[in-house]
Formats: structure tokens, C-alpha cells, sequence
């Protein structure tokens, strides 16, 4: 049974979560291990969750909330899917690991390489940060330059040349970049704003043959999602190509997110590497670097770049990804019942608003959206800082009272999965009116 307090005077009980939290922050660094978990730029004690199923998670005091964080993007199915959650026991029966190579490793790059065919040549790791980190450093091997070109609030895992202005978790704390990162690290990456092509121009003028790659996420999900406006992408993809330099698509998100196929095959652009995370290891600790084979024959053994994982294509973490991909493709037209509920979700909010008289900008992309409190469209990181942080932090708790669960940081994604319905969306949008009107309270 839904407890959302409003409806039925019911006290949402968190205290187990409270508790386990302080118990939490004597063990972990804020008492968490990522640290936008820790809630610190909404306020509040975090839940703690005990299960998920479906498009809902139940917290440990046994609240349940219809969830649109889906893990921060790979719960694309929604929580514990039977098929992947039996895919993932009948692995286990055979083992967790054998460092040494196995089949469904070769039935995972195949479901991947057939929608992506940029990804001629692929590796598989354990998380989105070494797909990026690694796809760095065969960049600068393959063009024998050290610098790179990232995107102002664009995020790409926690490596030390990638943590310069890197958006959302970074940006809600404040902390310009991370400390510990050496200044001669960080000046190898040079920055640009999201969507401003003159800039990156201007980038390789006066770096001239010395970028190895841009890297960007062709939907930008982590300064809140921006899209990319007509021209950016194919602008990179043409400026690239004229300095020698490669493009890098970091598709970690977007990657069976916003297509089936990714971005790329969204916006018809092909980059000369792509990396994934999140959704290919349908829940389980995946990720994967990948393009040109001319390029990628340079990783090791076939190289000299090296680049190496104790549990990378791990067979459970093979077979959640393998049995995601396949339910996916069993559902008719998930695509575009992703981007129908999105867009019920997303017409909703904007009613809302205007009842509420709340100004308000929606960005989105299919299944990946972002509520900004502000009134400027939002196209780069500089405008996204402009929304009222307060005031999400207020449309999150009160939603969050209502027993809907949002990203608990502004510059953050709401994921839609295969498992919300047409009336989860309803009620979302029942409590987006409600929890609008007292924004202004
Ligand atoms: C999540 C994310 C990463 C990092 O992936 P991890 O698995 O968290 O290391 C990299 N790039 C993008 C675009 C992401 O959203």
C-alpha cells in the first residue's frame, strides 16, 4: 500500500533510515559511498533502501515510492526485471568469475555492436569511469597528444583529467573541481561550453595539434539534461575530423537510453569512440569502451596501451546486460512508449506550472528529462546554474512526501523505465500539482 502522507494523514515513519544513516557516517565518508546519494544540496537524511521492484522502491522503514531515479540510469527495465534477475541467478549457478574469457561476453558485444556499428572493436570493464578513462588514453596514444576538450558541467566519471568543471555531483557540492587532482593533470583538459561550437573552435586554434579528443555526452545528463542543439554534434564530428583529432561519444548514459542504439543513432553521428555504462550492465557493475578497430588495435595485448580488469566481463554482469538488451528488444515500440510517458510527464509538469504559476524550464529527451526552476532556456552549464536550487530542493521533498522519489540534486536526470505506467504517471502528475502550489508558500 501507497503511504503518502497528504492523502491519508499517515505520517511517513523514517527512522530505521535515520538511524542506519548515522550509523552510516561513523563508517563512510558522509555516510555514503557516491556521494550525491548523501542528499546534501536538498537537505535531509537520505532513505535507505531495502528493495525495488518494478517502477517502485520500498525503503527500509517500509515506505514505498514510485522511483524515478532507476539507479541513475541503468534500470531501464525498472527494478528486478524476471528475466534479468533469473539471467542473473541461473549465471551465478555457474560461477562469479573465472578471469579467464567466456561466452557471454561475445553474446554481449554482439547485441551492442549490431546497434552500434561505430563500436567495430569493444572492451568491456567494470564501470563507466574506467570506459571513460580508458577511451582517453587510447585517444591520446592513437594521436600521440596529450590534451583533450571536455564540456563545461559535462561529467565523465571521476578520473583526474575529467574532474575539471564536471557538473552534477561535483557542481552540487560546490567544489569547482576536486581537490587532490594535480594542477599539470588538470591543464591537459581544456573547456569548453556545452553547445557553443565558436568555443571549441577556438579551442583547436590555439591548441593546434595538440588535442587528442573531444569528449562529450551527446545528451547531456549531468549538469541536468541539456540536448544538443542542431548542428553541435555534426559541428564536433567535422572539426574533429579537420585537426586529426578524435571524437569520443560518452554514451554512459545515453546509450540505450534515448534510442536503441544510443545517441548516436538518434542524431545519425559517428564517433570514433563510444563509451557505455549503466544500462548495458543492466544493473550490475558494466562498462565498455569502443570504435574504430584501427584504433582500438592499439589496446593491449594487441597494442601497446594497456588497460586491464580483474572482473571485467564478468558473467553476471554479462548476463544482466545481455538479458536487459534482450528485453528491451522484446518489448514493441519501447522507444517510443518511453517517449510517450515522457512526454505525458513532461506536459503534466508544464500544466502544473502554469496553475502554480511557478516558472519553470522542462528539458528532455525521450526518457531522460530535467525540471530547472528558472526561466531561461537551458543549453549549457552556465544557465543551468541559474535555477533556483532552493526551490528544487522544496519540489523534492515535496514530492518526496507524496511517496515520489526524484534525484536529489537539480542537475541531475529523472529516468522514466518500461515499468512506469500510463497511471504511474497520472499520479506523478497528481502530486506534481500538488507539491508546485506550495513552492510559493
Ligand atoms: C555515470 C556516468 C559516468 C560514470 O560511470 P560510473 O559507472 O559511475 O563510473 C560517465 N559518464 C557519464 C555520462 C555518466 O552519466
Amino acid at each position: 500500500m501507497l503511504r503518502p502522507y497528504k492523502l491519508n494523514g499517515l505520517l511517513m515513519q523514517t527512522q530505521i533510515s535515520k538511524h542506519l544513516f548515522e550509523t552510516a557516517q561513523n563508517i563512510f565518508p558522509g555516510g555514503v559511498n557516491s556521494p550525491v546519494r548523501a542528499w546534501k544540496s536538498v537537505g535531509g537524511a537520505p532513505r535507505f533502501i531495502a528493495r525495488g521492484a518494478g517502477a517502485k522502491i520500498f525503503d527500509a522503514d517500509g515506505n514505498e515510492y514510485l522511483d524515478y531515479v532507476g539507479s541513475w540510469g541503468p534500470l531501464i527495465l525498472g527494478h528486478a526485471h524476471p528475466r534479468v534477475v533469473a539471467a542473473i541467478q541461473d549465471a551465478a549457478t555457474r560461477g562469479t568469475s573465472y578471469g579467464a574469457p567466456c561466452e557471454l561476453e561475445i553474446e554481449l558485444d554482439k547485441r551492442i555492436t549490431q546497434s552500434i556499428p561505430s563500436m567495430e572493436m569493444l572492451r568491456f570493464v567494470s564501470s563507466g569511469t574506467e570506459a571513460t578513462m580508458s577511451a582517453i588514453r587510447l585517444a591520446r596514444a592513437f594521436t600521440h597528444r596529450d590534451k583533450i576538450v571536455k564540456f563545461d558541467g559535462g561529467y565523465h566519471g571521476h578520473a583526474d583529467f575529467l574532474l575539471a568543471k564536471a557538473g552534477s555531483g561535483v557542481a552540487t557540492l560546490g567544489l569547482p573541481d576536486s581537490a587532490g587532482v594535480p594542477a599539470a593533470i588538470a591543464a591537459t583538459t581544456l573547456i569548453a561550453p556545452y553547445n557553443d561550437l565558436d568555443s571549441v573552435a577556438r579551442l583547436f586554434d590555439s591548441h593546434r595539434d595538440e588535442i587528442a579528443a573531444v569528449i562529450v555526452e551527446p545528451v547531456a545528463g549531468n549538469m541536468g539534461v541539456v540536448s544538443p542543439q542542431k548542428n553541435f554534434l555534426s559541428g564536433l564530428r567535422e572539426m574533429t575530423r579537420a585537426h586529426n583529432s578524435l571524437l569520443i561519444f560518452d554514451e554512459v548514459i545515453t546509450g540505450f537510453r534515448v534510442a536503441w542504439g544510443g545517441a548516436q543513432s538518434l542524431y545519425n553521428i559517428q564517433p570514433d569512440l563510444t563509451c557505455l555504462g549503466k544500462i548495458i550492465g543492466g544493473g550490475l557493475p558494466v562498462g565498455a569502451y569502443g570504435g574504430r578497430r584501427d584504433i582500438m588495435r592499439l589496446i593491449a595485448p594487441l597494442g601497446p596501451v594497456y588497460q586491464a580488469g580483474t572482473l571485467s566481463g564478468n558473467p553476471l554482469a554479462m548476463a544482466a546486460g545481455i538479458a536487459t538488451l534482450d528485453a528491451i528488444a522484446a518489448i514493441p515500440n519501447a522507444y517510443a512508449q518511453l517517449d510517450a510517458r515522457g512526454a505525458q510527464l513532461e506536459q503534466g509538469l508544464c500544466d502544473g506550472a502554469r496553475a502554480a504559476k511557478i516558472p519553470l524550464i522542462i528539458n528532455r529527451v525521450g526518457s531522460m528529462m530535467t525540471v530547472f526552476f528558472t526561466e531561461l532556456p537551458i543549453t549549457n552549464y552556465q544557465f543551468a546554474k541559474t535555477s533556483d536550487m532552493q526551490r528544487y530542493a522544496k519540489f523534492f521533498h515535496g514530492m518526496l512526501e507524496r511517496a515520489i522519489y526524484l534525484a536529489p540534486s537539480q542537475f541531475e536526470a529523472m529516468f522514466i523505465s518500461l515499468a512506469h505506467t500510463e497511471q504511474d504517471i497520472l499520479r506523478t502528475v497528481e502530486s506534481v500539482d500538488d507539491a508546485l502550489k506550495t513552492l510559493n508558500k
